[in-house]
């Protein structure tokens, strides 16, 4: 009998040994220690045995099914972590695959002209406003001395949302508003950058969506030979130190007396060329001393009170310096155009 205990161990132990799968493994248990294996078979036929025999046999027994039951266990446990291993040997993530590249935007070229143009103007202690595209009436024309019969208007056709709201023409009405707000408290010293809208056709140079930027300065004694030093101090820092201004007679609504600025050209330092039209000079904006009336609607006392006002283009602007032909490519959105002006 217990010979025949020892030899069913090592046959078990055996069995369990070559097994290649945990369903080897398992078939192995139940062949030796199911209900009907061997073992089970010899516990049963105890009853056969003298009395002495019973207790030695039966503690074999026992020792043989526990030595097959771990054997089973640990040979159970390395094929599982053999499985283990084996899956997350296909399952690996190859880290040396390219990943896939993020788009990465930039400030469109009109936005970083118009921060340039702000931090030159926050120099000399200008401040920046901001106002709703949505205008009323008043604050887009009648404000500025534009009054519903005027011909000014024509030149600034809209788009018309209600009879008394509009999309802006220009951002001077954030001017109207700021004056408004001070009620003639204190100076006012502010640039106004922004998007403004007039009902044109689109062409290589007109768009019904640009930009401009305009400027404001209210204050005791502001004499037009302050607006010639700032635009000049601006002009220099902006297109560089060897450009030359000049300042001819215009008309606004909004300015008396108006004037326009041209710079030199850069392209024929001033011979004449077919950038400036044979002149030797580029227009850059537009500005002159406040109109008494202006200040008086918004608050200020024109007795005491003048100031300056000047408007330009971004838009024009950026043509003129990256030499871009056609105002819609700034609008039309193709990443072959803007992609070129991204700061590094
Ligand atoms: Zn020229």
């Amino acid at each position: 009998m217990k010979e025949k205990l020892t030899a069913l161990q090592n046959e078990a132990l055996e069995q369990v040994e070559q097994a290649q799968s945990l369903a080897d493994v398992e078939k192995v248990r139940v062949a030796y220690l199911g209900k009907k294996g061997p073992i089970t078979e010899v516990l049963r036929g105890m009853g056969k045995l003298a009395p002495e025999e019973r207790p030695v046999v039966g503690e074999l027994a026992n020792k043989v099914r526990e030595s097959i039951a771990d054997a089973i266990e640990t040979e159970k446990r390395i094929l599982e972590e053999a499985a283990l291993n084996e899956q997350l040997k296909t399952e690996t993530i190859d880290v040396t695959l390219p990943g896939r590249p993020v788009q990465v935007g930039g400030p469109h070229l009109l936005t970083q002209l118009i921060e340039e143009i702000e931090d030159l103007f926050i120099g000399m202690g200008f401040e920046v406003r901001e106002g709703p595209e949505v205008e009323t009436d008043y604050y887009n024309f009648e404000a500025l001395n534009i009054p519903k019969d005027h011909p000014a208007r024509d030149m600034q056709d809209s788009f018309y949302i209600t009879e008394e709201l509009l999309m802006r023409t220009h951002t001077s009405p954030v001017q109207a508003r700021t004056m408004g707000e001070y009620q003639g408290s204190k100076p006012v010293k502010m640039i106004c950058p922004g998007k403004v809208y007039r009902r044109d056709s689109d062409d290589a140079t007109h768009s019904h969506q640009f930009t401009q930027v305009e400027g404001l300065y209210v204050d005791k004694n502001v004499r037009m030979s302050d607006l010639k030093g700032v635009l000049n101090q601006f002009a220099k820092q902006f297109f560089g130190p060897e450009r030359e201004i000049r300042l001819r007679p215009s008309f606004f609504p909004f300015t008396e007396p108006s004037v326009e600025m041209d710079i030199s050209c850069k392209v024929c330092q001033g011979n004449g060329c077919s950038v400036c039209k044979q002149t030797g000079w580029i227009e850059i904006l537009g500005g002159g001393m406040v109109h008494p009336k202006v200040l008086e609607m918004a608050g200020y006392d024109p007795e005491v009170y003048s100031g300056f006002a000047f408007g330009m283009g971004p838009d024009r602007i950026a043509m003129l310096k990256y030499g871009v032909d056609d105002i819609r490519h700034f609008y039309t959105n193709d990443r072959r155009f803007l992609e070129q002006y991204h700061e590094a």
